[in-house]
């Protein structure tokens, strides 16, 4: 008797004070400051960071859990804001869009969730996809499967023969001519009725393609494909549900009408004039880079049969632009928000994006910033994620080396906390 009454106190004990985690970081990085701290102690209860002390605390009780990460520099969840966490791009891409059923779709995307979230990457903003990104997102917030905390945009609001139409290159007849629901408008009113559909289906934000695209099966990369008119009555309604808006662009002229219509991101930036960086700023919008999507483009394209033949000079083109293009805007001063287009190369790799943005003139830190505090601050989570602050969810990585003298270290994540879990050690 007396046996189960201690048992049952224990038990009690446990469930009123919970299991703390103690991580002892070697280093870690102060992502709001840019300065890399030493000897520190993260508390962990629950999903939230209780405490951060200086040196190595010894936990408090024995329900507690110790994680040794003396010789790691620990740092904030990285955030993506550029990922189809749907796809993977390979050359049966074009095919599968005929024969994969949603349910298919469902399945892979649970293996890229899991690499991606595995690779160190928290957050990402999923920039279009079938719609099986929304359930994906609430299967990962219900805890069904692992994989990172998602902001998608669902479907992709295009224009007819536009990079974001599904039905391009499509035998005649096979598909029939699409509207807003599925993504597809040529007017103010459809623009509008597209952008409540997303809100109806659960989108937490608005995806538009500006131009044409690389990997759509059409042939200019980089005409304007919507009007001006049209890009503000996207940007109108978005706002009206709270959603901002990010747009695909590679030509400068749809760029500049995305920008003067409301959007607040621009995707890949390729072809970017000197005045389309002035009006970037004037406007505070923000370029998302992608360059390891432009980097992947150009090798694959000359990998005979990967892509369709009318992909590949597009690819050829746009894809070798991309890193001086991000250069050049960082040395001008436009706004840089970190995103890599992960699924039109292999998830789990996005890493690799750090590295590219130091080689065109980035420092490391500012690197590191663009993927925690202002990818933070654009989901609207600034007070949450980003930082490993008293308050703040528990997203934290690790990596081997310290990132702002060795940023390739990047690619290897060793140690992710998601939500106050740890998912890999
Ligand atoms: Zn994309």
């Amino acid at each position: 008797m007396k046996k189960i009454l201690q048992l049952a106190i224990f038990l009690l004990t446990i469930s009123v004070t919970g299991q703390n985690t103690y991580l002892h970081c070697g280093k870690l990085i102060d992502t709001k400051n840019g300065t890399v701290l030493t000897e520190k102690t993260v508390v962990v209860s629950g999903h939230k960071i209780i405490a951060v002390e200086n040196g190595y605390i010894a936990a408090e009780s024995s329900n507690d859990v110790v994680i040794d990460l003396k010789t790691k520099t620990v740092m904030p969840g990285l955030i993506d804001m550029h990922v189809h966490i749907e796809q993977e791009f390979g050359p049966k891409t074009r095919l599968e869009r005929y024969i994969l059923n949603e349910s298919d779709i469902a399945f892979n995307s649970v293996a890229y969730s899991k690499e991606t979230l595995l690779s160190g990457f928290t957050t990402v903003r999923d920039l279009g996809g079938t719609g099986v990104n929304i359930s994906v997102r609430n299967a990962i917030n219900r805890g069904k499967i692992d994989g990172p905390r998602i902001y998608t945009a669902g479907k992709i609001i295009s224009s007819t023969g536009g990079h974001g139409d599904f039905t391009n290159g499509a035998k005649k007849g096979l598909l029939e001519d699409p509207g807003p629901e599925d993504g597809v408008v040529n007017s103010t009113d459809d623009a509008k009725k597209a952008v409540r559909q997303r809100y109806k289906n659960g989108a937490d934000l608005i995806k538009i393609t500006a131009t044409g695209g690389v990997l759509s099966v059409a042939k200019s990369g980089d005409n304007p494909q919507f009007t001006i008119e049209e890009v503000k009555a996207i940007c109108d309604a978005a706002k009206d549900y709270g959603m901002h808006v990010a747009a695909h662009a590679h030509g400068d002229e749809g760029m500049q009408r995305a920008i003067l219509g409301g959007v607040k991101t621009i995707e890949h930036g390729t072809y970017m004039s000197d005045e389309t960086m002035e009006l970037m700023k004037k406007h505070d919008a923000y370029l998302v880079p992608t360059i390891t999507a432009g980097k992947e483009v150009e090798e694959k394209a000359k990998v005979k049969g990967f892509y369709p033949d009318i992909v590949v000079p597009k690819a050829l083109a746009v894809g070798p632009q991309i890193q001086g293009t991000f250069g050049r805007a960082y040395k001008k001063g436009v706004n840089i928000a970190f995103g890599t287009d992960a699924g039109v190369f292999k998830h789990g790799n996005s890493g690799k994006e750090f590295g590219y943005m130091v080689e065109a003139g980035m420092p490391e830190i500012e690197a590191i910033q663009s993927a925690t505090v202002t990818n933070a601050m654009l989901l609207n989570m600034k007070d949450e994620i980003g930082q490993i602050k008293e308050g703040f969810i528990a997203d934290i990585i690790a990596v081997n080396d310290d990132p702002t003298k060795n940023i390739s270290t990047l690619e290897n994540v060793v140690f992710v906390m998601k939500d106050g879990n740890v998912y890999k050690n």
